[in-house]
């Protein structure tokens, strides 16, 4: 054999050695999944936000973008095994909902939120007639920022009105589940990361959201194991 030739299937060698490594980056980077950022033992959280590179990033995508980045979320992150996923929507009826509602398909159900003012109400009351219309059934509606629990003396303050999202489930045939009051703690447990509800249990808005998820939980269950569930 001469040299030239050992040079020619050494070098053939190498390349195949070479293609073969590059085949399986490119698998492993198509298998690649994302890990999403545990929060306490029992939650895990993954947000567009966790992907920008600086803080003030702004993120303008049209719809196919938006579209492929939720698909994404929804398959490509490492969840584990999960018994419940929340996804938070923007509010409205745009591309971000429905791409939702395609790709979660019929397990999911929605749980829209509402401030009791009749300008919110007329909102969300277009946001039930897009579920309905996208055949996404509704969990519920919740009835966010309802009174503020004064710090001082106790009383409750109807800030935003009252009353405005349990009229819209009772005119819209949806399950009315609670009103959460307004709190400081919501917000300041929120910006240091912490679960509001596991910050102070007694507190009248985390037992109302308690309250919501216990509902929430019980009617889950009701569905999945009552023989009588109906496909609608
Ligand atoms: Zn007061």
């Amino acid at each position: 054999m001469s040299a030239t030739h050992e040079d020619q299937t050494a070098t053939a060698g190498f390349e195949k050695k070479e293609e073969q490594k590059r085949r399986l980056r490119d698998s492993m980077q198509r298998t690649a999944r994302m890990h999403p950022v545990k929060v306490n033992d029992s939650r895990s959280v993954m947000s567009i936000g966790f992907l920008v590179e600086r803080a003030e990033d702004a993120i303008v995508w049209r719809g196919p973008l938006k579209f492929g980045a939720i698909r994404q979320f929804l398959s490509d992150v490492a969840w584990g095994d999960l018994d419940d996923l929340v996804i938070d929507c923007p509010p409205g009826t745009g591309d971000a909902p429905l791409t939702v509602a395609q790709l979660a398909g019929r397990p999911a159900s929605a749980l829209v939120v509402t401030t009791p003012q009749q300008l919110a109400i007329a909102d969300v009351r277009r946001c039930i007639t897009f579920c309905k219309k996208v055949t996404q059934p509704v969990a519920g509606i919740i009835e966010n920022m309802s009174g503020f629990v004064c710090p001082h003396c106790g009383g409750t303050v109807d800030l935003f009105g009252r009353g405005g999202g349990e009229k819209l489930g009772q005119g819209m045939g949806v399950p009315f589940l609670g009103r959460v009051p307004m709190d400081p703690m919501i917000a300041s447990n929120g910006d240091r990361g912490k679960p509001f509800v596991s910050a102070d249990a007694q507190n009248p808005s985390a037992r109302a959201l308690l309250d919501i998820v216990e509902t929430l939980a019980d009617t889950d269950a009701a569905e999945r194991s009552g023989p009588g569930r109906q496909a609608t």
